[in-house]
C-alpha cells in the first residue's frame, strides 16, 4: 500500500498543477504521444516508484509506449496479453487485473473504447491492493486523453488522404503522389503512365439491383485492382466508378497497355454479390508522362479524356491520349449539361429507317432512331449522346419519350389511312435492366390504340446476358401486351445462339460487321449463313442491318435472311418523309429491281 500525506504543502500542489498544464499544452501541441506519455509516467512513479508503464491499443495488441522501472520480459508478456482480459477477467473495486508479477488496468476513453493500459508492478507482500492519489488517476485520464486524440488526428490523417468504401488513398492523395513523381522527372528521366479506368455503365447496377450491391462491387473491384497493380505502382479511387493509377514502369506504350490489359483481364471472372454473378467491364484511358514532354501539366484530365473515347468506341477497351482527345471530352461535359434540358425544350426528334422484306421489297417496319439538335450546338449524333445519356441516367426519360413518340406517330400515321406499321425502338441496357421497365411501359400503352402499330422492342445481348432471368420475366410480360423484341447489333457481344432459346425473341438484327463481309451476291461467309441457318432453325426473323449494296441484299436473299434495312434502301428520314414512302410504297422496290433487272 503507497501512503501519501492527505494535505500536500502548497509547493508541492502548485507544481503538480503546472505539470498538469504542461501535459496538456504538450497534447494541444501534438506533440509526439510517446514523448507525452513518458512525461505522464515519470509523474506518476511518485506514486508507484517500482515501475509504471504505459500501453497502447494497436489493433487487437497492446504496445508499450512509456515505461520505467518495469523490466523488457514484463513488457513483453505485457504486449502479449489479449485485450479481453482487461475486459473479462476479475478486477479488484479499482479495476486492477493481475497479470504476472503485474497489475494492469485499462485506459478507456469518454466513449467506453478501450485505448490502452497501465501497468504497475503488484507487491506480493502487500495485504491491501494499491490505491492511488487523485492526482495518480488525474494523470490516468490524461494519458487516456492523449492517446484519444492521437487516435482522432490519425483518423482524420487517413480520411484526408483515403476513400471510406474501398479504403483506397484518395484522389487529393493521388495529385500528391502525381506532383512528387512529375518533381522526380527532372532528376530521373524514367517516363511513367497514368492511367484513369472507369467501371462501364455501372449506374446500370446501383439503379438496378440499389447502392448497397453498387457499393460493395466497388470494394471487389477495388480489391481486384489492387492485386493486378506492379509492386510500384500506385492506385486511387478518384470518385464515383472511376480509378486512377501511377504505373511506374512504362517507358512506352507497349508496356501501359500492357499494365492495362492485365487490370481488364483482372475483371473478366464474374463477381458474386449476394445472389447477383455480375459480369462487369472498364474502359481504361492511358497516358505517357515523360521527362521530355513538360506540357503535360494534367495528366489525369488527359487520362480521363482518353477513358472517355474508349467508352465511346464501344467501352471494354483501352484508349491512348492524343490531343484531339481534350477537345472531345469537354464537348463532351458540355453534352451531359445541355442533354438535362434536351426533352423540355423540344429538341429530340425521332427519324425513321424502313425495314424491307428481302423476298418482296416490301417496307414491313422502320426502326425508330433518336436525333438531338441543340439551337447552339446543332446536331448531335445518337453514338455521341446516348453513352453520355447511360452514364448519367437520363436515358430512362429518353427511352420513355421515344415509345411514347414513336407509338404517337404509328397511330398518326395509321389514321392518315396507312397499313399498321411495325415500329421498332432502340432500349438501351441501363433502361431495360430496371425493375420497373415492364410496369411502366405497360401503364405507357394503356393510353394507345395498340391495333394501330406494332411495337417491337431493339435490345443489345448485353442487356439481356446480365439477368437472363430479368430478361425473360420483362419479355414475357410486355409479350402478352403485343410487345415483340429484337435482338440488335447480333454477333457484336457474347454471342451465342443458346441462350436466346430461352428468351421469348421474335427477331435477330444482325451486326453491319457481317453484311460487310458480303464482296459479291454469290459471297457466303461461313459464320453469317451458320447464324441465319441457326435462327432459322430457331423460328427466329433474321434482318441484316447495314445493307448498302445490291449483291449483298442478293447474298442475304439467297442465304435465306428474311429482311433488310439500310442505306440502300433509304437512310433514315424524318416522319413525313417516311409517310410519303409508306403512300408511295416504292423504296424497296427500286432498290431490288435495280439489282434482279
Ligand atoms: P442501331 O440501333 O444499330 O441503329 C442503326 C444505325 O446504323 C443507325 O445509326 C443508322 O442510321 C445506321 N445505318 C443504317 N443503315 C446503314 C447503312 O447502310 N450503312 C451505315 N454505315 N449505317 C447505317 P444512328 O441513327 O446514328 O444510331 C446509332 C446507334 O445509336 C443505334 O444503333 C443505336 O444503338 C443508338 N440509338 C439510336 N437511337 C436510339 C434510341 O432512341 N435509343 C437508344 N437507346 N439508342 C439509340
Ligand atoms: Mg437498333
Ligand atoms: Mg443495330
Amino acid at each position: 500500500m503507497i501512503h501519501l500525506p492527505d494535505r500536500l504543502p502548497e509547493r508541492e500542489s502548485a507544481r503538480r498543477e503546472r505539470t498538469r498544464v504542461r501535459i496538456l499544452e504538450m497534447i494541444v501541441r501534438t506533440e509526439p504521444v510517446r514523448d507525452v506519455l513518458n512525461t505522464i509516467v515519470e509523474e506518476m512513479s511518485a506514486a508507484s516508484p517500482a515501475g509504471v508503464a504505459i500501453l497502447i491499443v494497436r489493433g487487437f495488441h497492446l504496445e508499450a509506449a512509456a515505461k520505467r522501472g518495469l523490466t523488457d520480459a514484463e513488457l513483453t508478456m505485457l504486449q502479449q496479453l489479449p485485450l479481453a482480459r482487461l475486459v473479462d477477467a476479475e478486477a479488484d473495486c479499482y479495476g486492477w487485473h493481475p497479470a504476472g508479477n503485474l497489475l494492469v488496468r485499462g485506459l478507456v476513453s469518454g466513449a467506453g473504447e478501450m485505448l490502452g493500459a497501465i501497468a504497475i508492478p503488484s507487491d506480493p507482500k502487500a495485504a491491501d491492493l494499491p490505491r492511488f492519489p487523485e492526482e495518480f488517476e488525474t494523470l490516468e485520464s490524461l494519458a487516456a486523453f492523449a492517446i484519444e486524440h492521437e487516435n482522432l488526428l490519425a483518423e482524420l490523417t487517413w480520411r484526408a488522404e483515403h476513400d471510406s468504401l474501398t479504403e483506397l488513398c484518395n484522389r487529393q492523395w493521388f495529385e500528391r503522389k502525381l506532383a512528387v513523381r512529375k518533381f522526380e522527372l527532372r532528376r530521373k528521366p524514367a517516363s511513367f503512365a497514368v492511367l484513369s479506368l472507369n467501371i462501364d455503365r455501372f449506374s446500370l447496377i446501383n439503379d438496378v439491383l440499389g447502392y448497397r450491391v453498387g457499393n460493395r462491387l466497388l470494394r471487389e473491384v477495388a480489391a481486384r485492382l489492387q492485386t493486378n497493380i506492379g509492386p510500384d505502382d500506385f492506385i486511387a479511387r478518384a470518385g464515383g466508378n472511376e480509378f486512377l493509377f501511377l504505373i511506374a514502369h512504362a517507358g512506352s506504350t507497349e508496356e501501359a497497355c500492357a499494365a492495362g490489359e492485365r487490370l481488364l483481364s483482372s475483371l473478366r471472372q464474374p463477381f458474386l454479390i449476394d445472389d447477383h454473378e455480375l459480369f462487369v467491364s472498364a474502359s481504361i484511358g492511358i497516358t505517357i508522362v515523360s521527362a521530355e514532354d513538360s506540357a503535360a501539366d494534367e495528366p489525369e484530365s488527359r487520362a480521363w479524356a482518353a477513358m472517355t473515347n474508349a467508352k465511346m468506341r464501344g467501352r471494354n477497351q483501352i484508349a491512348l491520349f492524343d490531343l484531339s482527345m481534350l477537345q472531345n471530352s469537354r464537348e463532351r461535359l458540355e453534352i451531359g449539361f445541355r442533354l438535362r434540358n434536351a426533352i423540355a425544350n423540344g429538341e429530340l426528334e425521332l427519324h425513321y429507317q424502313p425495314q424491307v422484306d428481302l423476298a418482296t421489297g416490301a417496307i414491313i417496319g422502320a426502326e425508330a432512331l433518336l436525333r438531338w439538335r441543340h439551337a447552339a450546338i446543332g446536331f448531335v449524333s445518337p453514338g455521341t449522346f446516348i453513352p453520355v445519356a447511360e452514364e448519367s441516367g437520363l436515358i430512362t426519360n429518353f427511352g420513355e419519350w421515344t415509345i411514347a413518340e414513336a407509338i404517337r406517330q404509328g397511330t398518326a400515321w395509321k389514321r392518315a389511312g396507312l397499313e399498321p406499321l411495325r415500329i421498332a425502338v432502340n432500349i438501351s441496357p441501363v433502361h431495360f435492366m430496371r425493375e420497373d421497365f415492364a410496369s411502366r411501359l405497360r401503364e405507357l400503352l394503356r393510353h394507345f390504340d395498340t391495333d394501330s402499330f406494332a411495337l417491337e422492342l431493339e435490345i443489345i445481348e448485353t442487356a439481356v446476358m446480365q439477368d437472363l432471368d430479368h430478361a425473360r420475366a420483362v419479355m414475357q410480360d410486355l409479350g402478352t401486351a403485343g410487345v415483340a423484341f429484337a435482338i440488335d447489333d447480333f454477333g457484336t457481344g457474347h454471342s451465342s445462339l443458346a441462350w436466346l432459346q430461352k428468351l421469348p425473341v421474335q427477331r435477330l438484327k444482325i451486326a453491319q460487321n457481317f453484311v460487310n463481309e458480303i464482296s459479291s451476291a454469290v459471297t457466303r461467309p461461313t459464320l453469317l449463313a451458320n447464324i441465319i441457318r441457326l435462327a432459322r432453325e430457331m423460328h427466329l426473323a433474321c434482318l441484316a442491318e447495314g445493307v448498302e449494296t445490291g449483291e449483298q441484299a442478293l447474298a442475304l436473299a439467297a442465304m435465306g435472311c428474311d429482311e433488310a434495312q439500310g442505306f440502300l434502301y433509304s437512310r433514315p428520314v424524318n416522319a413525313a418523309d417516311l409517310g410519303r414512302l409508306l403512300g408511295e410504297g416504292l423504296v424497296a422496290d427500286v432498290a431490288l429491281a435495280g439489282q434482279r433487272g
